[in-house]
């Protein structure tokens, strides 16, 4: 009988998926297990919680995302939710802090917000689905423009792309016709005002069913689609380590968090893709220690900003009837807060920034009724500049063998500052907002800094490169250099600065890490 291959995935987060599909559907002999920490939410497996209709329930959910310490997770393997260990607080809904200030946190220096989710679907499961291309200096330097472009199509089908989600929103196109009154003149060609992409699927109601891991995986959970036969979704289930033979990655230990048992699940090809913080340390942990692991943070700092339309100024772009009419659309969906989402792109060298106008019509944050501009007809938008932060091998994440975190992995320490160049370009940024918010209306909270690690698209930590030089951890194909059979995968790769949201980019990296480590696989088994 021929030996089956088998990968294992670490982690079911959207690039992940995109990683165990592309290479199910290379190689029609491999079956691919995923094991993922966190528990399953959501009777699709990876679904986006936005999707989850009942208030309640999508909190519980969120909830139960929050790691070991969350109450809810803790109920999910039998143990009294009400053990919840003090201090525990959320960053995002559905994340929670790596420092957290409890016994077994992570420690951060100048990067305080930095956050993970544990749960299938990851933070894939929380996301917001903005899925703009990289461009210019932001794209990977080393994969060719003509390759890029299949690559980033095909990371666009399996996201389930939509740019023309609320495309037709009147109030959208107003906003977008004031913006470009201020900014046209200075954008160039094809990098003016736009709608964002996003990940979705419109409905026939006009709300939209948010794309998740689960859209990436699409077939392999499908039971009618005989690429399900091939794939298998553990939850609950830790990888605690790689397992080698010299440098041949031969399988991993797993943990099934239900039991407690650890056994060793072989492998043929072990794929990693635990996030930007947890790759590293799982590699770390496995004996993997490259010069740049874990070095050469990034993420993009964000100015943001909410500001209350000014109906003066929307009146000349939309009427009232415009303005009923959006108001039933988002009646339809009350618990779903977005709707006409714009953006200005980052281009080079004129507008080194990316730019996310998000309309609503509540602010995200309780507004004193008292407040002039509380309860605004016309709703308001959270406006937020993403601005670049220049790689750096000092600003990382390192890991400490004689100090177990909470999970009893080496723990963290992330260190990490801004510079001169980051400040400068901060400081533009703030005032292209000042500029944009006096274009839309009015601002309920001024422009402001977010706290590093609030962007949540954290990168570099496992950059891949085009040699073999120690400032990166892969290779061009996500292979970690000099090891055979083990692959990475997530936006810990990205080896450039970006203003933009990562997922298409790491998507497009995982579809052709996929493609490479199939052919690998059939050539290592004498397959042709
Ligand atoms: P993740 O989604 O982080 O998944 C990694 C998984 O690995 C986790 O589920 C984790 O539990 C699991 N894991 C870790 N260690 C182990 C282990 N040892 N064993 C088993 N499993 C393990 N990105 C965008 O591009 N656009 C957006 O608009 C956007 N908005 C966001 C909004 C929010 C609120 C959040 C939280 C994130 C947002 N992001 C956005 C980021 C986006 O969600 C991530 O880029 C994406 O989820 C990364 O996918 P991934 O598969 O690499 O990792």
């Amino acid at each position: 009988m021929t030996h089956q291959p088998t990968a294992v995935v670490i982690g079911s987060g959207p690039v992940g998926s995109a990683f165990a599909r592309t290479l199910l559907e290379s190689d029609p002999d491999v079956r691919v297990v995923m094991f993922e920490a966190g528990p399953q939410l959501t009777e699709t497996p990876g679904e986006s919680v936005r999707n989850i209709p009942d208030p309640a329930e999508k909190e519980r959910a969120r909830e139960r995302s929050q790691g070991p310490l969350s109450g809810s997770y803790r109920e999910s393997l039998g143990i009294p939710g009400t053990a919840v260990v003090e201090g525990m607080f959320t960053a995002r809904q559905g994340t929670y802090l790596l420092d957290f200030g409890g016994e077994g946190s992570a420690h951060s220096v100048g990067f305080p917000a930095a956050a993970a989710a544990t749960n299938v679907g990851g933070q894939g499961a929380h996301w917001t689905a903005a899925i703009p291309r990289p461009a210019f200096s932001e794209k990977i330097p080393f994969i060719g423009d003509e390759e890029w472009e299949e690559l980033i199509g095909e990371a666009e089908h399996l996201l389930h792309k939509q740019s023309a989600a609320f495309a037709d929103s009147a109030l959208g196109a107003a906003i977008r016709s004031l913006l470009e009154e201020e900014f046209a003149a200075e954008l160039p060609e094809g990098y003016g005002v736009s709608t964002l992409p996003v990940a979705g699927d419109p409905q026939p109601d006009g709300t939209m069913r948010w794309a998740g891991a689960d859209s990436v995986l699409g077939p392999l959970i499908d039971p009618s689609s005989p690429l399900s036969q091939r794939f298998e979704l553990r939850d609950l289930s830790l990888v605690r380590r790689v397992e080698f033979e010299g440098r041949r990655a031969t399988g991993v230990t797993v943990q099934d968090l239900r039991t407690g048992e650890t056994s060793v699940f072989p492998a043929d090809l072990v794929v990693v893709a635990a996030d930007a913080f947890r790759s590293p340390q799982l590699l770390w942990a496995s004996g993997v220690r490259p010069r740049a692991l874990g070095h050469y943070l990034t993420e993009h700092p964000v100015v943001i900003s909410t500001v209350a339309l000014d109906a003066g100024k929307m009146e000349r772009f939309a009427n009232e009837a415009d303005l009923v009419e959006e108001q039933a659309r988002r009646a339809k969906n009350p618990a779903d807060p977005v709707a006409a989402v714009n953006r200005i792109p980052f281009s080079e060298p004129e507008h080194p920034f990316s730019v996310q106008v998000m309309y609503a019509d509540v602010p995200p944050f309780q507004l004193d009724p008292a407040h002039p501009l509380s309860g605004n007809r016309w709703g308001y938008v959270n406006m937020g500049y993403g601005v670049r932060k220049r790689p750096r091998y000092e600003d990382g994440v390192t890991f400490d063998d004689a100090e177990p975190d909470f999970s009893g992995f080496p723990n963290m320490t992330i260190r990490y500052e801004l510079t001169a160049a980051e400040e400068a370009e901060i400081a533009e940024a703030t005032e292209r907002l000042r500029r944009a918010g006096g274009a839309l209306g009015h601002f309920v909270a001024e422009p402001r800094l977010l706290p590093n690690g609030s962007s949540l698209h954290y990168q570099g930590t496992m950059r891949a490169g085009d040699t073999d030089d120690g400032t990166s951890v892969a290779d061009p194909f996500s292979r970690v250099w000099g090891y055979e059979g083990l692959s990475l995968a997530g936006n810990g790769l990205i080896p450039t600065a970006t203003t933009m949201n990562p997922t298409l980019t790491s998507v497009a990296l995982a579809v052709r890490g996929a493609r490479q480590a199939a052919s690998d696989l059939r050539s290592k088994g004498g397959r042709s």
